[in-house]
């Protein structure tokens, strides 16, 4: 999986998570793999959110944007602190973001912009804090 994504490309997307972090004090990840198998993108996106315990920062504001690049499926979902204030809709303009950028391939694009957009959405709720730390990692996650 990860020969789709040249370092130079993932270097890219590690530098948009640090650069959303920096804005807010929610925490992005992104995990890619080849396929969500039988399960839904999002089914398996609240999975691998789990294994990765991105249920254990402090206000509950980890975000995990997942793609499965053969499905040409993706997610991204927010944990509970994110949902509890925020509209349905809330990932939607980030969605659309990415969807433009996947449609024609342009993944590690549209991880970069979308991981951008969602640090700019989460600062209105989330605004980052003098006191933070980076409480989950922002090297990519690759799968099978
Ligand atoms: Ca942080
Ligand atoms: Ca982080």
């Amino acid at each position: 999986m990860q020969t789709l994504f040249p370092p130079a490309d993932q270097d890219k997307i590690i530098a948009a998570i640090k650069e959303a972090e920096s804005a807010t004090s929610g925490e992005i990840r992104v995990h890619i793999e080849k396929s969500c198998g039988k399960k839904t993108a999002f089914d398996r996106a609240v999975e691998i959110f789990l294994s990765l315990k991105m249920d254990q920062t402090a206000a509950r504001n980890g975000v995990l944007i997942y793609l499965a690049v053969e499905d040409h499926e993706f997610a991204i979902i927010g944990d509970k602190g994110i949902n509890d204030v925020v509209p349905a809709n809330f990932w939607e303009s980030t969605r659309n973001v990415m969807q433009d950028c996947f449609r024609h391939k342009n993944f590690s694009e549209g991880l970069v912009k979308g991981i951008l957009a969602a640090g700019q959405e989460l600062k209105a709720h989330f605004p980052f804090q003098k006191d933070d730390s980076d409480e989950l990692s922002n090297e990519i996650s690759f799968g099978k």
